[in-house]
């Protein structure tokens, strides 16, 4: 066994229903004295329960999906504006993503909140979109300090969006298992990633008042996030990230649904990962596996329920073959991967 992993510095706070004394321990840890608190409209109530303890020198609350530039400039004017000297987000990935926008040209730490399953709290990976183009890149700035996890901030998550946002996480999981730097402990987290997700997700689909799979979804989605920034982006995440940018889909669905897809095509010429993942699942195959707990969850389908137009199938073929790594598992040409994404689009069982 030869490989070199490395671990990202952050500081992880699980700390249900004590989210706003958590935050403000990790704010004074960091002697910040001028918070920039990031929230999105509908997050405002959550953000005023965890601000009240903060220090707050500007609140702000325009966030956009996959942070379009322009939105990211104007965050970093008010971050500067208000000379801030942290970061806290509470929200999605998108509230996320906007805080390491401007943690990337002006190194202010970051205090994520998660309320959603996305993981990008975990990662030292960023995101800006430019019209229909998504460009991503690593950079340690990005990294969150401190991660708190409250399990009671995702109770307003609707299920729909829960399960679509635990299937992200979990599509994290199956990736790291082939991602262009896969190791072995990417896969010994990935593996308890999935075995988290398995049962935490069926739990908040059941009962979706209840702390317990709540709970649980978000052990899973940061094991899911560490494991992925650690292996990189595989077949899976390019394919998203194409989509997403090009169409600007919904990012949890559309993870939601290509994940079966990508999976069925990799496996059998992935039998380790496969087989990793069918024992986390505790079923036969990994196919089956991801088949029953999409089954339970009643797991978004097609791109098409999603406003993927068809002429898009041919569009993204060519950009996808571009981004996905030399060493994927199973090889990817212009024939197999537009089966795939019309598979995906339609919403068919995957081949
Ligand atoms: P999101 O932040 O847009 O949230 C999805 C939806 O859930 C939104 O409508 C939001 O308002 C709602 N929501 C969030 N929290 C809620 C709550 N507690 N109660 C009720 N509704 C709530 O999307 P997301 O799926 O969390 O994240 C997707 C974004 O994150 C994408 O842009 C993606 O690229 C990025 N991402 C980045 C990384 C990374 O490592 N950089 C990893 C994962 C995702």
């Amino acid at each position: 066994m030869r490989f070199t992993h490395e671990t990202l510095g952050q500081r992880v706070v699980f700390a249900p229903g004590g989210a706003p004394a958590a935050v403000a321990a990790e704010v004074a840890g960091l002697g910040a004295t001028r918070v920039m608190l990031i929230a999105a409209p509908a997050r405002a109530s959550l953000a005023d329960r965890i601000g009240a303890d903060l220090p707050v020198a500007v609140r702000h609350d325009e966030v956009v999906m996959h942070v379009p530039v322009e939105v990211a400039e104007r965050a970093r004017r008010a971050a500067t504006a208000g000379r801030v000297d942290a970061l806290v987000c509470v929200g999605g990935g998108s509230t996320t993503g906007l805080a390491k926008a401007v943690a990337l040209t002006t190194g202010l730490p970051i205090v994520a909140v998660p309320t959603t399953y996305a993981g990008s709290e975990a990662t030292n990976v960023w995101g800006l979109t430019e019209g229909e183009v998504k460009t991503t890149g690593v950079d340690a700035r990005v990294l969150p300090r401190s991660v708190v996890y409250d399990a009671s901030l995702t109770l307003g998550l609707p299920v729909e969006t829960s399960v679509a946002s635990g299937l992200n996480a979990l599509a994290h999981c199956v990736d790291s298992m082939w991602g262009p730097r896969a190791d072995p402990i990417d896969r010994a987290l990935a593996g308890e990633g999935i075995r988290a997700l398995a049962r935490g997700l069926p739990a908040v689909a059941a009962d979706p008042t209840g702390l317990e799979g709540r709970e649980r979804t978000l052990y899973g989605a940061h094991l899911a996030a560490v494991a992925f920034a650690s292996a990189g982006s595989g077949m899976h995440h390019k394919i998203c990230h194409v989509l997403g940018g090009m169409f600007g889909l919904p990012h949890a669905q559309t993870h939601a649904v290509v994940l079966p897809h990508v999976l069925a095509h990799n496996a059998p010429s992935a039998p380790e990962a496969e087989r990793r993942i069918a024992r986390a699942f505790g079923s036969p195959t990994a196919g089956e596996g991801l088949a029953a707990l999409r089954k339970t969850l009643d797991a978004p389908r097609a791109l098409r329920d999603h406003g993927m137009p068809e002429e898009g199938i041919t569009r993204a073929v060519a950009p996808i073959l571009a981004a996905v790594p030399g060493g994927n598992p199973a090889p990817v040409t212009e024939e197999n991967l537009t089966a795939l994404l019309r598979a995906a689009w339609e919403g068919s069982e995957p081949a």
